[in-house]
Formats: C-alpha cells, structure tokens, sequence
C-alpha cells in the first residue's frame, strides 16, 4: 500500500468500502426477501388446506369432496387421504412423490426438489362424521416467483455495475484533483536538475481565482519561487555590486601607490589619496558588515538608557563644520531630556547618516533642520533638507542596498547608507519613513520607542 499514488490508495478504499456497503444492503434485501416469501407461502398453504377440510364430507360410508374444492389453487396441491394414510383424491406434485414426509398433523414440512428449491408441506387430520381424514397442502416457497426476487436479481447486476462507474469515475475525479501535485513535483525536479528559478506550476486561467487547496498549493509554490528567484536575482545583484564598489577604491589605492615608489615628490600626495579611499572602503565594509549582521540576527546592540536629546545636539555639532562647505546653516528644535532604550554608536549612526544626506543633497546656502519631540510613546526625530529631493517613484527604492538615484551619482556614496539606517532603526524597535517632494526638498523620519 506505501507505494502507491493516493489517486489510487483513495480509490481501491472507497470501491472496498463501497462493495462491503452494497454487499451488506444486498444480503438484507434477499435475507428479508426471502423470509417474508416464505412467510407467505406458508400461510397460503395453511389457508389452502383450512378451506379444502371445509368441502370434505361423508356420504354413505365414503368421502366426498365438493365440486368447489379444487386441487391446485394458488400454487397449493392439496391432496386428501384416509385415516389410513390412503390416498383418496388430489395429488402432490411428480418430482416430490419420492420424497414426501409421513403424515403429521399441524406440522409444517420443508423439502427440497431436485433442483433444490424448497417446499412446504402442511397435513391437517380432522374427523367427519366419526371417521378420521387427511387433508395435505404442498406448496413451493414463492420466493422464487416474488417481483422481489426479480428486483434483487437486477440490484445484483446493477449494485456491482454501480460500483464499478464510481470506482472508475473517482478515479479519474482524483487523478485530475492531483494534476497540480504532481505538477509541483516535475517543476521542483526540473529546477532541482537545472537551477532555473523562472520555472513556475502550469494553472489554467479558471484555476487561478480558486478555493481547491491543490491550486492554492501549486499557486503557493509560484509565490514561494517568485520570492526565491527574486532573492536569488538580489543575492547576485548583491555581490556584482559589492565587486564593482571595491574595485574602484582599490585601483586607485594600486595606481596612487605606484606612483608613490616612483616619484618621492609626489608620495605625500598620493598618501592622502590612498588614506581617503581606505576609508572610504572602511566604511563601505563596515556598512555591509552591519547588514549583514542584522540579515543573520547576528547584530549585537549594547543597550543601555541613551539620551537622545543629548545625541541630536552632538549630532547638529558635528555636522555643522561639515555643513559649512556648502554654506548650509543647521538649525535645531530639540525637546529636552528624551531618553530611549538603545546602542548609543548605532543611534548616533542613523542620525549621522541622515544628516550627512540632508548635507549632501541639500540646497547650497540652505539649510537642515534636525528636530526631537515626544509622540504618542515615540520619540520622534526628523532630519528636513531643502535639497534636491526624491521623485515619487524613488521613494520606495532608496532602502534598497546600493540603489542610489540617478540624478545624484556625481556625490560620494554607495547607495548603502539608508539600508543601514533601516537595519538599524528596526533593531531598536523603532522605524523609519520619507516625505519628499523634488526640487522642494525631504524630511526623514525616525520613530524610537520612549524609555520609561
Ligand atoms: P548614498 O550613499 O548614495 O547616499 P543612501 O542609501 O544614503 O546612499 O541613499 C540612497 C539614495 O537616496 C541616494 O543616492 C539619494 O539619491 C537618495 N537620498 C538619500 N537621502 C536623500 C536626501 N536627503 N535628499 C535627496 N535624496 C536623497
């Protein structure tokens, strides 16, 4: 049985169940069947030979039987003897001769003929006019003749045929049922011996929109390889871009270093050269290093009570002296004494980072707002620029890794950093969004939980 499909487990049990259940049916039908025959046969057969004792009487010394008696009536042979057992009129049927039973009063007989069909034999012994007589019935059990037996014969030919349709028909049934199963398992196979992710299960248009759990298993597997083969595509995408940014910093720090060895005059300036692309690199690194952490849940946050108002302030600081370049003036409106639940380095990376953009792709002479309020249970922190902006169809693009928008390539960056900022945000259970408008200018948000 283990090595059979289901289509046809599911139907050798129900065609067993099916011909176990018709069977019971037709085995009461004929047992019933043939005892409410036999029933009444043998209560014809009483009444036969209880009327025939009534046309019996004695005239002069002899019996003398009726006119009205007749002596086969209803499938009733009635037969009439002596005292002695002598047979005096009527008869019993030729084949049954042989093997009539001896007389007996008010018993009820079985044989069975030749062919062996059963027969009921019935004596009564009474007296007329002090002179005992017999009168004997003989009748063939009517179940043989009874509609009823012709109706079961049919059910017995209909029965089996009936369960041989509905073995074959569910089976068929099943075997489509299961065509999306054993779909599945060709498209798994298939990518198992090739790898190509883009292989999806076959559902026809008037499956698609179904409540049958095979379909919603076959469309679930779509999902599930729609999903794989964008993570696989990612995943690649991941690593070419992750090759393509290193390469850059590390010619650079090759070429500069050549020129280094040859050319003393020149060594002091390659040095800076080759130290601002090593840190360009250490971040990048240590950036993808974060990400990384946080996919696996390997991110280790040395929590303790911070006191984000403080951070902000340090952060407006900070980035005032690099805002300066652009002549962006860094405003605050800072509400005191919010304390969160955090790793104050990571903290002050999301705010860094942020306020780096808001520098980067700020208006020259303009300026950027870093704000703290408390919201709801939220300490809310928002860095606004007057830059450049973000179109509509960027926005939802700029958390992924190394997506940077086009109009912004010519400034230094990687596309890494607010990938970051989101990792990091969900670590510590807070959030970040954007509101932006191009050539108006953005406002990040960061949402943290307030400590209590
Ligand atoms: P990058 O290293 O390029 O700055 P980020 O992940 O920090 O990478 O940002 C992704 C992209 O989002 C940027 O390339 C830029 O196009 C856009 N962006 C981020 N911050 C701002 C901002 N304040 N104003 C306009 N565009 C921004």
């Amino acid at each position: 049985m283990g090595k059979l499909s289901i289509t046809k487990k599911i139907t050798i049990w129900y065609t067993i169940f099916m011909l176990f259940i018709t069977g019971c049916v037709l085995w009461t039908l004929v047992y019933t069947g043939n005892l409410r025959a036999s029933e009444a046969a043998q209560e014809v057969l009483m009444e036969a030979v209880a009327d025939a004792s009534e046309e019996i009487e004695r005239f002069g010394g002899d019996f003398v039987v009726d006119d009205k008696l007749k002596f086969y009536e209803d499938g009733v042979y009635i037969s009439i003897y002596d005292g002695e057992g002598e047979l005096l009129e009527g008869r019993v049927p030729g084949e049954l001769v042989q093997i009539m039973p001896v007389l007996d009063d008010k018993e009820i007989a079985t044989i069975s003929d030749g062919s062996g069909e059963a027969w009921y034999v019935y004596d009564s012994l009474f007296e007329v006019d002090d002179k005992f007589v017999w009168v004997r019935g003989v009748v063939k059990d009517f179940a043989e003749q009874s509609t009823f037996t012709f109706i079961m014969r049919l059910a017995g030919i209909a029965f089996p045929g009936l369960v041989i349709a509905a073995a074959l028909g569910g089976y068929i049934i099943t075997r489509r049922a299961f065509r999306p199963v054993r779909d599945i398992i060709e498209t798994v196979e298939d990518i198992t011996a090739d790898g190509d992710l883009s292989r999806r299960v076959r559902i026809e248009e008037e499956h698609v929109e179904t409540n049958d759990e095979i379909y919603k298993l076959a469309g679930t597997f779509n999902e599930m390889f729609d999903k794989l083969e964008k993570t696989f595509d990612q995943e690649k995408q991941f690593t070419s871009d992750v090759s393509h940014e290193l390469r850059t910093p590390l010619a650079v720090i090759i070429s500069q270093s050549d020129y280094a060895m040859e050319d003393e005059e020149y060594r002091e300036k390659a040095l800076g050269k080759i130290n601002k692309e090593a840190r360009r690199m250490s971040t990048l690194v240590n950036r993808l290093l974060t990400l990384s952490r946080s996919d696996s849940g390997r991110l280790v946050l040395e929590k303790d009570q911070v006191d984000l108002s403080e951070v902000c302030e340090m952060v407006a600081e900070q980035q005032a002296i690099v805002a300066e370049d652009k002549n962006i003036s860094i405003e605050t409106d800072i509400a005191e004494d919010i304390t969160i639940t955090g790793d104050e380095a990571m903290i002050m990376r999301i705010l860094l980072n942020l306020m780096d953009n808001a520098v980067k792709y700020g208006r020259e002479d303009g300026k950027v707002t870093l704000s703290l309020a408390e919201e709801n249970g939220y300490a809310v922190c928002s860095v606004e620029d007057d830059g450049i902006g973000i179109s509509e169809e960027d926005l939802e693009k700029i958390w992924e890794r190394f997506y940077r928008v086009e109009a912004s390539r010519s400034e230094e960056g990687a596309g890494l950093g607010l990938a970051m900022v989101a990792a990091l945000t969900k670590a510590h259970g807070g959030s970040v969004d954007v509101t932006s408008k191009p050539g108006e200018g953005s406002r990040f948000i960061v949402k943290f939980p307030i400590y209590r």
